[in-house]
């Protein structure tokens, strides 16, 4: 045997399940198709955002969480409605991991020296139903470093499991089957390829230059999803968001190509919920591309209006940062829109200095960098955007500015193959926005949410600007910011049970094969049902990445 214990997938769910393996003395050979510059996968560009549930940050805030309160919300959001089938499991560990968030995580992820910054974001803040979808409180808690600074814990524990002689790295190994023989799991078989000294997420020649097998008691497939292959996403985009739009810009590096999905599948293992994704609509063209196509996620306050292709602004739910999926389809499945691939947002200079905040750790510098000084000079202290916010305004192919309405249209106009925009229409609907501004209280429920959101402390200072009219000159000018469909997380995926053990079509266990992270739906083949409430896939891959390693270890003991 070339080691106890073989994980593919050098990613945060694989780089977890290492450590609780290596902890308890397991041999892991780790296995991955990139190179080492690319250890941590995608959580090391992620943006470090954290569900927890009352947590001492919320608290401190004042806002009263628990554990029926999230719970209420998830169950909403997911709308699970397969319980006899695909979602049997997903809704198991739905329950386990909201009372992890609720309970233990905030301590074990101090244990492994994850800080949080002081601050609590409020993401997806839902549907307008008590009983619907989104986030009833802030839970956002972005890590200190952001995304690398979830993986760094873990990627040094590997390393040092490797200096022990615990963990083998195998960089450029492709797998390409799974090896299960008489029901059991006993290693892997696949590509060696070319070396190629790429930077971390640039996409990597697929050169062949061997073949390798490797063998073990137990296997943990942990190889992310199927963001960065359109072609998959395509193919099990599901009716109810309508088509796919014909042009999408890509989230996530090139190697979150899903080729494992149906890999698991030839070795045995239960695919369900594949036709539920986690796509934004509120995606940027990255002016310094890493990864082909490479778009980046605004995570927007409440003030921005969102408007159609065609210049009307979006019905409820579909608000900057409420529903992402409700937005997709009504973006995709309204019948004069979908033959189009964008909508609008149209702001004022000082929206974008508070609101906008771009996902990634390489957009957040002083975050990403731990610098305080940094953190507190350019958000809290600092006029004008955001360092990278900034950049995107002055070299995105997305942004205009202007200093009144009409030339703002025009620009927009210029953006698109044929001007679809008229400039009387949309300056209608802002003025009669703009005169809702008069009172404290509106009929506009967009505006309603502004107020609403400004009770909470944490947006009123970091989040929310002060509300204004949006065609007052004193807030100028104005921006138009073309909004791209961008591909990112794959809810649906290899159906486990709450030890991570791969489940078969007859929902037995497949012996010494185990599934975490983004390819097992963080969880069960869908912990987060058809929604989530944001900051729950790094947990899911903490979360199913532990059971994995926890139980696979157990299983070679
Ligand atoms: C820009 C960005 C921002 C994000 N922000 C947040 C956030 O704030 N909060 C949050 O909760 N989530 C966030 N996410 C999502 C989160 O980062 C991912 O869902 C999570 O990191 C997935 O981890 P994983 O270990 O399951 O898979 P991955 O990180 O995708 O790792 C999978 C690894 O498997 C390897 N692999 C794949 N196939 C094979 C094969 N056949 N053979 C060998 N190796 C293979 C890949 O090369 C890769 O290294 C963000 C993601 C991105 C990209």
């Amino acid at each position: 045997m070339d080691a106890d214990v073989i994980v593919v997938g050098a990613g945060l769910a694989g780089l977890v399940a290492a450590h609780e393996l290596t902890s308890r003395g397991r041999r892991v050979a780790l296995v991955d198709q990139e190179n080492s510059n690319n250890l941590g996968g995608q959580a090391f560009w992620s943006f470090g955002g954290l569900f927890l549930v009352d947590s001492p940050e919320q608290r401190r805030l004042g806002i009263k969480d628990s554990f029926d309160l999230a719970w209420n919300d998830w169950q909403g959001s997911a709308g699970f409605d397969r319980v006899d089938d695909e979602d049997s499991w997903a809704v198991r560990w739905a329950r386990a991991y909201v009372e992890f968030a609720a309970g233990e995580k905030r301590t074990w992820l101090d244990g492994h020296g994850i800080k949080l910054l002081p601050t609590v974001g409020w993401a997806e803040r839902g549907d307008l139903r008590a009983h619907g979808h989104g986030n009833s409180v802030p839970r956002f808690h972005v890590t200190w470093g952001t995304g690398t600074g979830v993986v760094e814990p873990f990627v040094d524990h590997a390393r040092q499991a490797a200096r022990d002689g615990l963990l083998t790295f195998y960089y450029r190994h492709q797998v390409d089957e799974l090896v299960v023989e008489e029901g059991e799991a006993r290693g892997v078989r696949g590509t060696v390829l070319a070396e190629d000294n790429a930077a971390r997420g640039v996409s990597s020649s697929r050169e062949a230059i061997g073949a390798f097998e490797l063998t073990a008691q137990a296997v943990v497939v942990t190889t992310g999803g199927i963001g960065a292959n359109h072609d998959i996403v395509r193919e099990y985009w599901p009716e109810r968001l309508g088509t796919p739009p014909a042009e999408m810009i890509t989230g996530v590096p090139a190697y979150v190509d899903g080729r494992m999905l149906d890999i698991s599948a030839e070795a045995g293992a239960r695919l369900v919920n594949r036709d539920r994704m986690w796509h934004y609509t509120e995606g940027l063209q990255n002016w310094n591309p890493v990864w082909p196509g490479h778009g980046i996620r605004i995570l927007p306050g409440p003030s921005s209006l969102w408007f159609d292709a065609l210049g009307r602004r979006l019905p409820d739910p579909c608000l900057p940062g409420y529903d992402t999926l409700s937005t997709l389809k009504y973006l995709r499945t309204t019948e004069d829109l979908a033959d189009h691939d964008h909508s609008w947002f149209i702001l004022t200079q000082k929206i974008i200095e508070k609101e906008f905040a771009l996902s990634g750790s390489e957009q957040n510098p002083d975050i990403t960098a731990k610098d305080k000084k940094a953190v507190l000079r350019d958000r809290l202290l600092g006029k004008g955007a955001p360092g990278p916010v900034d950049a995107f305004l002055r070299k995105g192919a997305d942004f205009v500015t202007a200093g009144n309405l009409e030339q703002l249209v025009e620009k927009m106009n210029q953006l698109t193959d044929k001007p679809l925009l008229d400039a009387a229409v949309v300056r209608r609907q802002i003025e009669a926005r703009d005169l809702q501004m008069a009172n404290p209280y509106s009929k506009d429920s967009q505006i309603q949410g502004i107020r609403n959101a400004r009770r909470y402390i944490g947006d009123r200072l970091g989040r929310v600007a002060t509300p204004h009219r949006i065609l007052d000159p004193a807030a100028g000018p104005l921006i138009g910011v073309k909004l791209h469909v961008l591909t990112r997380k794959t809810l649906g995926g290899i159906q486990t049970d709450l030890d991570s053990r791969a489940l078969a079509a007859d929902g037995k266990p497949i012996a010494g094969l185990y599934a975490a992270g983004e390819v097992a739906g963080f969880g069960g083949g869908g912990v987060h049902g058809y929604n989530a409430l944001e900051g729950t896939f790094l947990g899911g891959c903490l979360f199913s990445g532990r059971a994995a390693g926890r139980a696979a270890a157990k299983q070679t003991a």
